[in-house]
């Protein structure tokens, strides 16, 4: 097998291949030893236990997890100023990490002296990284953890790494084709930048560059980018979810058919206001608990939207899938007990190839709920026709407003604004 073939096969570990059955009872395992473990040594953890009344026998099956409260991400912050030892998060002494960051928030975000901290390297190997493979790593290096967090799963695949940080595209340009290097970390519109400005001195980046595979993050990956990026370089791009306080949580395998669920954490899809699971397959807040000891953040609530799917992949990972980042819970509006997302709108609304750009307000100016959705559109949009896409989809009528001179307010976000006031 040629290594171009190799990139597309095989598994990090076998837990990317766990039955059904097995993956229950090995998340069971990490989550019941995690619980104990957390409650007995961060006070942080104990005390959102207790203030709820419970103790980890409380907690007898999976099902019993979402009865423990979660934790905000927007809560975090308070939550470590409020204490020593990040708010009694930590589960050891700060000096015993190996590295500590902060992250915009600003949130701290250690990192244990444990293999594979952030649990990355099943979702580079998917990515087709292989042994030997010579990597330009573009996420910054300092205060956030993204560049070492990205490093430290190549180390574990046998890669080597040029540790570049972000910026300076002729620099890196320079790297790239003197070291031959065959892949790319970071984010695809920088790669798209490097690939520009390299076409514009005259280099060809089939023959200049050696480019094989890439692994991208921190912003949404339009398909068309990493088609038109694929194609120039003659590689494959793939894309992983995670965030620096979690590290990785989902990643795309070579079908790139949504994104697999790591196996190095517990993944709920949640209603954003109660944090209670939803059933499978709806939209819902990311709730996640990394099974890291050290710093146990149980059932942290992301504040980003995904829904599950079934994956029945023919790359042979067994867990179930994400539908990649949908929102964020911050851009949705619950009118009339249901919450409306951007990607619901957006779906709506795809088959208008007359509207240009779109945004929905709720109001409630006496006291009732409204909902308005403004259209920047072409002339012959059928209102009636959006109308009913609109109801048909988010079951909710709303009432249609076309803008003709408002194009920059409707492209600014968020794409859903809550007008609402409520007194008391
Ligand atoms: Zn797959």
């Amino acid at each position: 097998m040629s290594l171009e073939q190799s990139r597309q096969k095989g598994f990090f570990h076998d837990l990317e291949t766990m039955s059904r059955n097995q993956r229950d009872e090995y998340l069971w395992n990490r989550m019941s030893d995690l619980l104990g473990f957390a409650y007995d040594n961060s006070k942080a953890f104990k005390k959102r236990m207790n203030d709820a009344g419970l103790t980890p026998a409380d907690i007898r099956s999976p099902a019993d997890w979402a009865l423990i409260p979660a934790l905000p991400k927007k809560d975090l912050v308070h939550v470590q100023l409020s204490e020593p030892d990040l708010g009694g998060l930590l589960t050891c002494k700060p000096g015993d990490l190996r590295h500590i960051y902060m992250s915009p928030g600003p949130i701290v975000d250690p990192e244990a002296r444990q293999q594979d901290y952030w649990g990355f390297a099943e979702a580079f190997y998917a990515a087709g990284f292989r042994k030997s493979d010579i990597v330009q790593m573009t996420f910054s290096y300092h205060f956030t953890p993204a560049g070492l967090m990205m490093e430290e799963p190549l180390h574990e695949i046998g890669c080597s790494v040029f540790p570049a940080g972000p910026g300076n595209t002729d620099g890196q340009i320079e790297v790239m084709t003197r070291l031959g290097v065959t892949g790319f970390v970071g984010m695809a519109s920088f790669l798209k930048i490097i690939a520009d400005k390299a076409e514009s001195k005259g280099l060809n980046l089939k023959n200049d560059f050696r480019l094989k595979v890439a692994f991208v993050a921190a912003e949404r990956l339009a398909e068309s980018l990493r088609s038109e990026l694929e194609e120039r370089f003659g590689m494959r791009i793939r894309q992983g979810y995670g965030t620096a306080d979690l590290g990785c949580i989902a990643y795309e395998c070579p079908e790139k058919n949504g994104m697999h669920l790591s196996s190095r954490c517990y993944v709920e899809i949640c209603d954003p206001e109660s944090k209670k699971p939803l059933p499978f397959g709806e939209t819902g807040e990311v709730v996640v608990t990394p099974f890291n000891k050290a710093y146990p953040l149980i059932r942290l609530a992301t504040g980003d939207l995904s829904a599950m799917q079934e994956q029945n992949c023919p790359c042979g990972r067994t867990a179930p899938g994400l539908k990649g980042i949908l929102g964020r819970v911050d851009d949705t509006v619950k009118v009339k007990g249901q919450f409306i997302y951007p990607s619901q709108v957006g779906e709506a609304l795809k088959n208008f190839s007359g509207i240009s750009s779109w945004k929905l307000v709720a109001a409630n100016p006496d006291g009732r709920d409204r909902i308005s959705l403004y259209l920047f559109c072409s002339r012959d949009t059928d209102v009636v026709t959006v109308s009913k896409a609109f109801q048909d989809k988010i079951k909710l009528r709303a009432e249609i407003i076309i803008s003709q001179d408002e194009k920059d307010f409707l492209e600014t976000d968020p794409k859903i604004e809550d007008r609402r006031t409520w007194d008391k």
